[in-house]
């Protein structure tokens, strides 16, 4: 073998291990940062505005999230945003939809007309969104773009899911080297049984609830086999950890010790989680936002928050896990009252109409 030989061997041999090793070492130890981002119980907030003293509330509205929400994408690699539900009900806004004007033919509710602006992910259907009947619902979320979940509530007759129980979303998203992935990301939903006792005149016949972890045991297993990733619970249900029983109205506890859901995003009790409530609470840090060392993160009420759970996701084996999580949550206004964020004006002007119509309404009644 002649010298010029050697060195071509020798030059083939390094650059192939060069490209073998820079291979394994993209796979098996590149990071994707994956931030989750979560609105719940906004209850038909969607202005910044206190339609029983008719004024400015910075404290309230989407049109204040949203300005967070375009400031935590703008952070992050690759996010996520979902809804965890009771988002059509709780002020006159959402009243004025459906008793006094209605939803016609081709407009679509504001409060999805809101989402499909933010490009949710994924919803959840909370309690509250029962409360206008079941034939309502179906009618505004036609007018949703994003998938809707909920895994506890099934058809009466058929005992099939009344929702989609789940969905898993393909997303591309980058790790730290800049290399691309597609990520498989199941999404579940929950509400609390406690629904056909609340709504009994709207549901009774036509639908039956299940307990949440029991709705969970089914189809956590189910989305795993169909290839999810990772698993994020849309859980409009809340933090408590008195014992589980089929009747668990806040079930976040007990959904946190099961082994395939990788983030919860809570909801329904209208409380902030990691926050100072929450400090006695067995098994959780509400440092890092942890509960039995599970992300949970729960964002207040009416928008006066967004919740981020920040996950660093590696392959290990073969296998998409978790290797670290932060959950928080940011406040659109300080404690008294005063903004901390810029409203959106495109937001705004997307749902202005029905904010006026309803103040007009209220007027009009001399309210
Ligand atoms: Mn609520
Ligand atoms: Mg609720």
């Amino acid at each position: 073998m002649n010298n010029k030989k050697l060195f071509l061997i020798l030059f083939m041999f390094t650059i192939s291990q060069a490209l073998f090793s820079s291979n394994t070492y993209a796979e098996n130890n590149g990071i994707v940062d994956l931030r989750i981002l979560e609105t719940t119980d906004i209850h038909a907030a969607l202005m910044n505005y206190d339609y029983y003293q008719t004024k400015t509330d910075n404290s309230i509205g989407l049109v204040k999230t949203s300005s967070l929400i375009h400031q935590a994408r703008n952070e992050a690699e690759n996010s996520l945003l979902f809804d965890n539900g009771d988002h059509l009900k709780g002020n006159p806004l959402g009243e004025y939809l459906v008793r006094i004007k209605g939803i016609q033919k081709g407009n679509i509710h504001p409060v999805y007309r809101a989402f499909n602006y933010l490009k949710y992910d994924g919803i959840a259907i909370g309690n509250h969104e029962l409360n206008y009947g079941l034939k309502f619902l179906k009618t505004v979320l036609k007018g949703a773009k994003m998938p809707v979940v909920n895994a506890t509530v099934y058809k009466a007759k058929t005992i099939k899911p009344y929702f989609k129980p789940y969905v898993i979303l393909k997303r591309n998203v980058l790790d730290n080297q800049g290399q691309s992935h597609e990520l498989n990301i199941g999404v579940i939903g929950f509400m609390p049984p406690q629904i056909m006792r609340w709504d009994k005149a709207n549901l009774e016949g036509k639908v039956i609830a299940r307990p949440i972890v029991e709705a969970a045991k089914e189809f956590v297993p189910k989305m795993k086999a169909e290839g999810a990733d990772i698993i994020i619970a849309l859980a409009h249900t809340g933090i408590d950890s008195e014992p589980y029983h089929p009747e668990t109205e806040n079930a976040v506890y007990y959904l946190s010790e099961m082994k395939d859901i990788d983030a919860i995003l809570a909801g329904h009790s209208h409380g902030i989680f990691p926050g100072r409530a929450y400090k006695n609470l067995p098994n959780t840090d509400i440092n890092e936002g942890k509960i039995k060392g599970k992300p949970v993160v729960m964002a207040g009420a009416f928008g006066s928050r967004l919740g981020i759970i920040d996950l660093q996701l590696e392959v290990q084996e073969g296998i998409w896990r978790v290797v670290k999580s932060t959950a928080f949550t940011r406040s659109i206004a300080d404690e008294n009252g005063n903004p901390l964020v810029k409203t959106d004006k495109k937001l705004k002007k997307l749902i202005k109409r029905e904010h006026q119509e309803t103040v007009d309404f209220l007027k009009k009644l001399g309210l």
